[in-house]
């Protein structure tokens, strides 16, 4: 007996999710091959993202990669600009800015980044959807062929998809570790036996073993129950927020089309054909409203637009509008809520491009060398060791002098005389302090440091010196 889903019955839908079936196991979700006007523009779309996807760690200026994301060493380089850890006061700002962005656009336009942008969408439907298409067929094909024993054609079939499967997750496995720790160390990694990178031949497997599991088996999960942002959008749409909706107002009562055309007179335009729900990639009915699991990929827009067309009725009965413009025939865009954000953005955005333009581009930490307090000298002079850590946060080397501001204090750098720094780059190394023992007036005095690069002084950094009275 087919196993019920309490997610399509409208008096239960809130209470289940679509893919779990009444006795707690997965429903498989076949989604039926659609067409139409949203679907041809979101794979033309699709085409050039996932361009733009792959193009992204190759994209170099100067030498340097445009994007990229290295969270083993924290250095993020985004659009050309260099954050390093001592910047993360400005990526964090950076976040703050996306999620306002994001919120903005969720209250206004609902989900549209899911359906047309989300890589998960992207490589879903797209590709590995269209895939199985090409290898099992449409829906009820592949129906049909998983319920069927494992004879050659179930062997030959899935063996071909698992393949090219693999070999899509592998390509984006590399991808994302291109993204992480730049194109360069990935060629390096693929061309060295696994033993001489083990940490990064570790990433690309695993990276790789992730994408295959979440597009061959865990699929629209990964948006029903992993991904935050389709989780908040309960709290972020609003009556006028524009989504992916059926018309009621338009389409209720829902009827058959009849051969007698007086049964359908008081009837509404919806003609219960279902096929707004054998086309959904997450198993829902649009028709019981706005629900957490539709992610706007506006394949049941087209296929009610085709039905309506059949029928010779009006298309749209599926659309793009938002709860205000169905039951009371207007639109609202620019709502009080929208403007706030347009004002919290523009605050966060000015505030973003005011500290980045008077970021240091060389930044300076130092501290003492831990465990130790004073060493003597049998010249008569006391020492304090030090830790330093430079970073050149511009594209050219850099060479700085680092002086003690206190009388009678010297600086020596433990085995350099000069601090060289290449572009883009990061310096840890030791130095003294010393002081003669006779000019020592007390146990710890507080001492400015500084650093100065071409001879202008760029930064300062104080710290303590300790020694012994005598
Ligand atoms: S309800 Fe429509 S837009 Fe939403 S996920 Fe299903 S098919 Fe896509
Ligand atoms: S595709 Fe359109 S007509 Fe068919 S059931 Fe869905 S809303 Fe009704």
């Amino acid at each position: 007996m087919a196993k019920k889903n309490p997610h399509l019955n409208p008096e239960t839908f809130r209470d289940s999710l679509a893919t779990v079936l009444d006795d707690g196991k997965r429903n498989w979700v076949y989604p039926k091959k659609v067409k139409g006007f949203f679907y041809k523009y979101r794979t033309y779309l699709s085409w050039i993202l996932l361009g733009i996807l792959f193009a992204g760690p190759f994209i170099k200026v100067d030498g340097r990669p445009w994007l990229l994301f290295n969270i083993f060493e924290r250095k993020f380089i985004i659009f050309g600009a260099v954050f390093w850890p001592q910047d993360t006061y400005l990526l964090i700002f950076l976040l703050l800015i996306f999620f306002v962005f994001v919120i903005l656009f969720t209250v206004a336009f609902g989900r549209v980044w899911c359906g047309w942008a989300c890589p998960q969408t992207l490589f879903m439907e797209m590709v590995f959807r269209k895939i199985e298409y090409l290898i099992e067929g449409d829906a009820n094909q592949q129906r049909a062929l998983n319920a069927q024993p494992w004879n050659q054609e179930k062997i030959v079939k899935k063996s071909i998809k698992i393949t090219v499967f693999a070999f899509i997750s592998l390509l984006i496995g590399h991808l994302v570790m291109a993204y992480l720790v730049g194109v360069d160390s990935v060629v390096e990694i693929v061309s060295s036996p696994p033993t001489a990178h083990m940490a990064g031949f570790i990433g690309l497997i695993a990276f790789s073993g992730i994408f295959m599991f979440v597009f061959t088996w865990f699929r629209e999960q990964a948006c029903l129950v992993v991904c935050p942002y389709g989780r908040l959008q309960g709290v972020m749409l609003d009556n006028n927020s524009i989504n992916v909706m059926y018309d009621y107002v338009r389409g209720e009562p829902r009827a058959p089309i009849r051969k007698n055309a007086t049964e359908n007179a008081d009837k509404g335009d919806c003609v219960d054909c279902n096929l707004c729900v054998q086309v959904c990639p997450t198993g829902i009915d649009i028709r019981n409203g706005i629900q957490m699991e539709c992610v706007n990929c506006t394949a049941c827009i087209d296929a009610c637009d085709e039905v309506m067309v059949k029928v010779d009725r009006p298309i749209g009965l599926i659309r793009y509008a938002s709860e205000n413009s169905i039951k009371q025939g207007f639109q609202k865009l620019l709502t009080g809520r929208v403007k706030s954000y347009i004002v919290v953005l523009v605050l966060l955005l000015t505030v973003f491009v005011s500290l980045i333009a008077t970021r240091d581009d060389i930044s300076a930490t130092i501290t003492r060398f831990p465990g130790m307090t004073y060493q003597e000298r049998e010249d008569g002079k006391v020492t304090n060791l030090y830790q330093i850590t430079l970073i050149n946060k511009t594209f050219e080397p850099q060479e700085v002098e680092l002086k003690s501001l206190a009388e009678g204090m010297d600086v020596e750098i433990v085995g350099a005389q000069h601090l060289v720094l290449d572009a883009q780059s990061k310096f840890e190394g030791r130095f003294f302090l010393v002081r003669n023992q006779d000019e020592v007036k007390m146990n710890q005095e507080k001492v400015e440091l500084a650093l100065f690069y071409k001879g202008e002084k760029i930064d300062e950094i104080e710290t303590n010196f300790t020694a012994p009275i005598k």
